[in-house]
């Protein structure tokens, strides 16, 4: 197959839909990688190192796409990019389309074969496309509240671990999902107080298995949230309930009662936030201050690390790349039910759901 790669033009977007890595394993199948230009020098990955892993580099997008039967990419295609797209050429990349009515029609016009990353299921029913990204946001939400604790930066001026003879931060993550999990393995490892909240109370109990003592795994309940927030120097908002808005665990009162300088980092705001006084920022401005809280809600966290997340991404998506190019999208999809869940929309016709549901259209 001629998979094509263009480089990503949304702003700010500086990782790959394949990395060279990836384009080796297909280039050794027998398949033909078409590269934009410079596609990953935000990433530190020049063309002759895609050439080197079997690329050919293409100097423009148009070309990329032309000539290749499928394109893989990282965020949604831009407008420029859909009136690109032909009959029958797949795409798989990240979609979003529930919120996107401009980018549903056209790529029901377009007519091509629409995989979305974040809609691929595994056997549990989990999404594996998305929880390579989560796995970064949870890491970098401590690396973010730890800096949002400097004077500089409006905190309360404490280093997250203490040191000998002053106590260390107090660390409070709501939610011990994908990023929770990993904000609570950073913290622990930085030697915070680190406490987590969850309602479910098997992930409770695996991650009880997993930190032995070393996190306060706490069930999750509007009283206990109540006790724990003014002593918090850092809360980390993960929470999901699939499909729906971020539950508001932290209310505008709740914010008030907390110390001056402590530090609020929600992950959750790409579904709406779970602190009522959250909006989303940039990595240009990644903070404000309410209430003398200093607030961090980047809605794209991974994009600061485009490098790790590019290459984590690229590990989860390219047995899938892999199968579509060695089987095609019919039998590549028909085998997998949870692969198929990622078809979103097909010769202008729309397979999911959830995105017929938004627009009212013909599911
Ligand atoms: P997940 O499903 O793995 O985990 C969510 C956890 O929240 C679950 O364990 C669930 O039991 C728990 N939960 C639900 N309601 C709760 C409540 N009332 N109290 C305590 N816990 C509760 O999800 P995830 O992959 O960890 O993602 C968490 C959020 O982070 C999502 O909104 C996701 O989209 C977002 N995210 C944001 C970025 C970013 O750049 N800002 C990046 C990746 C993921």
């Amino acid at each position: 197959m001629i998979i094509g790669v263009p480089k990503e033009i949304k702003n700010h977007e500086y990782r790959v839909g394949l990395v060279t890595s990836s384009v080796r394993e297909l280039t050794s199948l027998g398949h033909q990688v078409l590269v934009e230009t410079q596609a990953s020098v935000g990433i530190g990955l020049s063309d002759s190192d895609y050439e080197n892993a079997g690329a050919t580099i293409i100097s423009n997008a148009k070309e990329v796409f032309t000539r290749s039967e499928m394109i893989v990419k990282v965020k949604e295609p831009q407008a420029v990019e859909r009136a690109m797209l032909s009959e029958g050429q797949i795409l798989f990349t990240y979609l979003h389309l529930a919120p996107d009515f401009p980018q549903t029609k056209d790529l029901i016009d377009s007519k091509a074969v629409c995989i979305a990353y974040e809609t691929v299921t595994d056997s549990s029913g989990k999404l594996p496309l998305l929880a390579p990204m989560s796995e970064v946001a949870g890491r970098m939400s401590i690396q973010a509240g730890a800096q949002t604790l400097e004077n500089s930066n409006g905190g309360r001026g404490l280093l997250l671990s203490g040191v000998p003879g002053v106590e260390p931060a107090n660390v409070l993550i709501l939610g011990g999902g994908v990023v929770g999990s990993n904000a609570a393995r950073m913290a622990v490892g930085m030697r915070a107080n680190v406490t987590l909240l969850d309602r479910n109370v098997d992930t409770l109990r695996a991650l009880d298995c997993e930190f032995k003592g070393a996190v306060n795994l706490v069930y999750s309940t509007s009283e206990i949230i109540d006790q724990l927030v003014p002593e918090a120097d850092i809360i980390i908002g993960a929470v999901l309930i699939p499909g729906a808005a971020a539950p508001k665990l932290i209310t505008a009162e709740h914010v008030k009662k907390m110390k001056p300088g402590s530090a609020l980092v929600d992950v959750a705001i790409d579904q709406g936030g779970c602190f009522e006084t959250s909006r989303p920022t940039t990595h240009t401005e990644p903070t404000y201050i309410i209430d003398n809280v200093v607030h961090y809600c980047v809605a794209n966290m991974p994009g600061a690390v485009a490098r790790t997340s590019a290459f984590a991404l690229n590990n989860a998506t390219l047995p899938y790349v892999i199968k579509l190019a060695n089987l095609g999208y019919k039998k590549a999809l028909l085998d997998d039910p949870g692969f198929l869940a990622g078809m979103n929309v097909i010769y202008g016709k729309v397979t999911c759901k959830e995105v017929a549901d938004s627009f009212d259209l013909h599911y």
